[in-house]
């Protein structure tokens, strides 16, 4: 068994939307990113990245390379987790945490298990989401940004 952890922010810049977990959630902000900025997507190929010993997504997926740019970052998830299936890997779970003032998670909990489960392969119920506020502290409370923190656990087919 391997475990990994994975963290990730994006600065909110004027926009519609949201990308989270590879589902489009209207907010009154975007984030700046080079690829579409899925925090909690990118949260999720760092703890995949981790939990093997491969490095991290900038290793993979440098945002200085333009075929990244505008990236739909389910085709991140699923890259890797092709590297991990090639090394022999299944995963067991994944738990997710948005950190954020705003949007609320709960009407898109579903889709957003729904789509993680679909890109690793797993039941919908080895795919937990969580959303936390920061009580108004810090730059999630300022709504200057939005966090996404991953755990997963790995294990040998
Ligand atoms: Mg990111």
């Amino acid at each position: 068994m391997r475990i990994g952890q994975g963290f990730d922010v994006h600065r909110f810049c004027p926009g519609d939307h949201l990308m989270l977990g590879g589902v489009k959630v209207p907010h009154r902000f975007g984030v700046e990113a080079h690829s579409d900025g899925d925090v909690l997507l990118h949260a999720l190929c760092d703890a995949l990245l981790g939990a093997a010993g491969l490095g991290d997504i900038g290793v993979h997926f440098p945002p200085s390379d333009p075929a990244f740019k505008g990236m739909d970052s389910k085709r991140f998830v699923s890259i890797v987790y092709d590297k991990l299936t090639g090394l022999g890997y299944a995963v067991a779970n994944v738990d997710l945490t948005l950190i954020a003032e705003a949007p609320k998670l709960g009407p898109h909990r579903e889709a957003i298990r729904c789509e993680i489960a679909n890109l690793l392969s797993l039941d919908k119920d080895a795919v937990n989401i969580k959303a936390t506020t920061t009580e108004k502290l810090g730059y999630c409370g300022r709504e200057e940004g939005i966090a996404g923190q991953a755990i997963v656990l790995l294990y040998k087919k």
